[in-house]
């Protein structure tokens, strides 16, 4: 993606995401449905897509299971503070991301070239957000593995 300005619309700074200059409120930028982490700040995006990806394979195996305990999965869910939804919908990080806490976009953008596509930026109010929900994901996926070897 070519490089352009834009205005967070949390705290108004004018960033450049394409040349990795962004304020905290950045958290990538998201572009043909693939979500392209910060790269001046991969690490937490890094992380809660592996998050992600745990969570789901754990969710995969325990969901298949005969006598599969879905509803106290669900509350599990809300005890952790995810939405049971996106567990059932198998949906990918990004939907799962976008769902999970209020972000905002960044304006709609569209380039040319070799690198053609179109997209924008995902902002978050919370410098944060995405270690807090990586946390949460690790959480859940960790219970699950735990009911999942109860369930004998
Ligand atoms: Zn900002």
């Amino acid at each position: 993606m070519n490089a352009h300005c834009e205005f967070c619309p949390i705290c108004g700074r004018s960033n450049e995401p394409g040349s990795n200059d962004a304020c905290v409120h950045f958290v990538g930028l998201v572009a043909d449905g693939d979500l392209m982490w910060g790269q001046f700040d991969g690490a937490p995006g890094e992380r809660f897509k592996a998050a992600w990806l745990a969570l789901q394979k754990v969710w995969l195996e325990v969901s298949a299971m005969p006598g599969a305990r879905l509803k106290e999965m669900h509350k599990l869910c809300r005890i952790v503070g995810i939405d049971p939804r996106w567990l059932e919908a198998e949906e990918s990080a990004l939907h799962a991301l976008e769902g999970m806490g209020e972000f905002q976009k960044g304006p709609y953008l569209e380039t040319d070239g070799m690198a053609s596509g179109s997209g924008y930026s995902l902002y978050h109010q919370d410098p944060g957000i995405l270690a807090s929900l990586s946390l949460r994901l690790e959480q859940f996926a960790s219970r699950l593995s735990r009911e999942q070897l109860s369930c004998g």
